[in-house]
């Protein structure tokens, strides 16, 4: 039986796809059963889950940012809350939103329209790879798909530690010199983390230094590589979205609101496509205008976070000073906030303006 759409990976991505399309013969394939292998410290805005119905999945609310630099802290009241939530309850709500078929098991290739796996092949009409940063099928198809100098590297541990408002740490001098250090309360526990942005994995001793400087041990670990360069989201006829079309943000690490973004997007209009309203050409065409739009936005991230290693520790404090003027923190912030903005109205007129276009 040919499938009208198999998406391989069932994250934030490839489930907010699935969820677009009820009532299609959709396939969704993971190596992990739905719900395991949490990677984040899953912080983000509180108004993203709640346009996808997954407010039920949120553990703590936040309404201030608070970034740490060696002398001075800066508090930044944010223009809308962020909240922390709980992964494996927020992957089986998104699931519940699906009626698609699953499979625990590994896509490994392809093969025209056929999805290879360990235990037999899978026909589909389109094809999605959300398989996060190693981009399983995409990579199959382009080798040079995955830029390894492209990927930060994050580690992290659940402790038990109380705090308000989502905590960022830049320290060049100290812990980590191309990095950063967080601390994402979920009420009685928090997701203690360190990133680089040079993609170091050996990061277990600066994460100890780091836990044991907020009072705690490690307790627990997770992570991984998260891309920070756009990709092509489109490789042949094969659609890539969220960290497999290199979607998370650079400097901010944020992923978690473009995956369910651009995956909201992405099936909405494959279900045009697969309604007849528009040629799977077109929702391609769509798709790839919908990610280009916002290249601006993701390479000036990409630059930052370039450039920041670089700049003496007093010019930093100076940019995070001016960014906290309450004028200058609205403009920036909301235009941060803006680019992802899921609102189910204004979504549904995007896509017909897209489409149409
Ligand atoms: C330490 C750390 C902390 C982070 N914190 C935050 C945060 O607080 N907020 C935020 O917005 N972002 C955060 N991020 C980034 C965020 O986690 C990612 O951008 C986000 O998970 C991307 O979602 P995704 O669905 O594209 O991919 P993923 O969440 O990586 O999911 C990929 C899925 O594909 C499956 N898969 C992999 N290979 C295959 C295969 N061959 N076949 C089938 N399935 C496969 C995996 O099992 C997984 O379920 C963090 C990242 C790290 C590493």
């Amino acid at each position: 039986m040919e499938y009208d759409v198999i998406v391989a990976g069932a994250s934030f991505a490839g489930l907010a796809v699935a969820a677009q399309l009820r009532g299609k013969r959709v396939l969704v394939l993971d190596r992990q059963p739905i719900g395991e292998g949490q990677t984040s410290a899953c912080g983000t805005l509180v108004s993203t889950l709640q346009a996808l119905g997954l407010e039920a999945s949120i553990i703590q609310v936040h309404d201030r940012l608070v970034v740490h630099t060696p002398g001075r802290t800066f508090t930044y009241p944010m223009p809308e809350p962020f909240c922390t939530f709980d992964y494996p309850k927020l992957c089986q709500l998104l699931w519940e939103q699906t009626d698609a078929e699953f499979v625990q098991l590994p896509a490994t290739g392809l093969d025209g329209g056929r999805v290879l796996t360990p235990h037999g092949d899978y026909a589909g009409r389109v094809i999605v790879d959300a398989s996060g940063w190693r981009a399983a099928l995409g990579a199959s198809l382009r080798p040079n798909l995955v830029r390894r100098n492209r990927l930060n590297f994050g580690l992290e541990t659940t402790q038990v530690y109380q705090e308000e408002g989502l905590h960022f740490w830049y320290d060049p001098r100290g812990l980590l010199p191309m990095g950063i250090t967080w601390c994402f309360p979920i009420e009685r526990f928090s997701r203690i983390g360190v990133g680089s942005y040079r993609g170091e994995t050996r990061l277990l001793p600066t994460l100890d230094r780091f836990a044991r400087a907020l009072g705690v041990e490690r307790n627990g670990l997770h992570g991984g590589y998260f891309p920070y360069a756009l990709r092509d989201p489109i490789v042949g006829d094969l659609f890539l979205v969220g960290d497999a079309a290199g979607q998370c943000l650079a400097l901010t690490g944020e992923g978690i609101r473009p995956a369910l973004f651009f995956g909201t997007h992405l099936g909405r209009l494959l279900r045009r496509a697969l309604d007849g309203q528009i040629s799977l050409d077109e929702a391609r065409q769509s798709y790839r205008r919908l990610v280009l739009a916002r290249k601006r936005g993701y390479d000036l991230l990409t630059w930052c976070q370039h450039i920041l290693p670089h700049m003496p520790l007093p010019v930093v404090r100076g940019l995070l000073a001016l960014v906290s003027q309450p004028a200058v923190l609205q403009r920036v912030l909301s235009r941060y906030i803006r680019a992802f903005a899921l609102a189910p109205t204004a979504l549904t007129a995007l896509e017909s303006q897209r489409g149409g276009s």
